[in-house]
């Protein structure tokens, strides 16, 4: 008996596409070829809408599974054989997979698919043909057409295909099909979520992060490499800009009017993650704000937010409970890092009485008391990248040493 070892791969939402397709298809595969690559010699092909994983070692299988489960624009995935089609190897393929799992007693039922439709045999007859080999093979199996233990799939391609085990993945679109965001990343519960949402739609993300030390520690700012390595689970890779906010802060806090302190605080963050946005070609800001949660998060504080920016600003955890938030934390690995004790820049500087219902003209007349673009441009100058990958930083730079530097000098 020949066949191949191999993993099939349902694709989720880009069924839906019609002649983009093909980009899709292609962003996918790119995103899993980069996401196996420390497995040698893999390789992936497409056919009508399947994509076909070969050359999984088995000592690999479940690593490999692990991995692709996380791939956004991926619904399922089965370990599967490969083999030419004939009636009698599907039998035969289907009795010795069974065998070497182990299973030789319970209910099953065979569901066929023939995509080929020269292959001689319809669906049902070839359901019921493998279904007769399973039940000769095995004395203590029985069929159950309603209620099976498990289903036993076969189907008819280019080759023949057996499995009977379907992993779920997380569904989604392919990351780098949907633009880039920028996702102001704190060291807390809702961002990383955020973050997540946004990129399962199929956004490229940069993260930014603002750190105000010595008011926040060396450790706040490692948490954050923490939760950005805990994303490329899903991201592959993340490029972090660290901001330090220290100054603007200190400027805020003497010489406004405390009850601003918190909305000039995120005004200046959205100002300066814009133009780090522009630079990245971002087209979105992304937050973790959920109405309400505290006194920034009201109705008329996001106003004055949104108000400070020209980008849209994606808040996908807006109308979430807290609860609900850190039940997505917890399935996608950030909890434990996001609960922490370290403390954000936000809340060293959070004033005793903050507005909660602040007026924007109000607003803006606290904020001119401050020279703006000079705070703005000495902060950028001083902005670093952080290039994380699911094993740690990778790369380190300073933004003015790099190539769109110039770019930002120019504007
Ligand atoms: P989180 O749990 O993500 O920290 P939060 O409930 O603490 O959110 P805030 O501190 O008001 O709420 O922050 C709201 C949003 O602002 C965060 O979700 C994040 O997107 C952004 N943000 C807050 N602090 C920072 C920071 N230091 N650097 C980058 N973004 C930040
Ligand atoms: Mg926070």
């Amino acid at each position: 008996m020949s066949y191949r070892n191999m993993i099939i791969v349902k694709v989720g939402e880009i069924h839906l596409k019609g002649l983009n397709r093909p980009f899709f298809e292609r962003t996918l595969i790119n995103n899993m070829k980069q996401a196996l690559k420390c497995f040698e010699d893999i390789r992936i092909s497409i056919s009508q809408s399947r994509i076909f994983v070969y050359n999984i070692m088995p000592e690999n299988l479940e690593e490999a599974l692990n991995i692709l489960s996380k791939i956004f624009g991926i619904h399922a995935l089965s370990p599967a054989r490969e083999f030419e089609k004939t009636i009698e190897a599907c039998i035969e393929n289907a009795v010795d997979m069974l065998k070497q799992a182990g299973i030789t007693s319970g209910t099953f039922k065979v569901k066929a698919r023939r995509a080929d439709k020269h292959f001689p045999i319809e669906s049902p007859e070839i359901a019921a043909t493998v279904g007769g080999g399973i039940l000769e093979a095995f004395p203590d199996m029985k069929v159950d057409l309603h209620n099976p233990d498990r289903i036993i799939e076969v189907e008819i391609r280019d080759k023949a295909y057996v499995y009977f085990e379907t992993v779920p993945a997380v569904g989604g679109m392919p990351i780098g099909t949907n633009g880039r965001a920028a996702l102001l990343l704190s060291g807390g519960i809702d961002s990383p979520v955020a973050g997540y949402m946004i990129a399962k739609r199929g956004v490229q993300l940069d993260g930014i992060h603002f750190y105000s030390y010595p008011h926040t520690s060396e450790r706040a700012k490692e948490k954050v490499f923490e939760l950005a390595q805990e994303l490329c689970a899903y991201v592959t890779r993340l490029s972090v800009f660290i901001v330090p906010f220290t100054h603007i802060q200190e400027q805020i806090y003497d010489k406004c009017p405390d009850q601003f302190m918190t909305i000039l605080t995120r005004r200046f963050m959205m100002k300066i993650s814009e133009r780090i946005a522009r630079l990245r070609s971002c087209g979105a800001l992304v937050t973790g704000e959920s109405i309400g949660q505290v006194a920034s998060q009201t109705m008329e504080s996001l106003l004055t937010t949104d108000n400070a920016v020209n980008l849209p600003v994606f808040r996908p955890v807006i109308g979430m409970d807290k609860l609900e938030i850190m039940e997505i934390a917890r399935k996608i690995g950030t909890y434990e890092t996001s609960i922490l004790p370290y403390e954000d820049c936000c809340t060293v500087f959070t004033p005793r009485h903050p507005a909660t219902k602040p007026k924007l003209d109000e607003v803006i007349k606290a904020e001119a008391l401050l020279d703006e673009e000079a705070l703005i441009r000495e902060a950028m100058e001083m902005v670093e990248r952080i290039d994380i990958d699911a094993n740690g930083v990778i790369h380190t730079q300073k933004l003015v040493d790099m190539a769109i530097w110039k770019d930002y000098i120019k504007e």
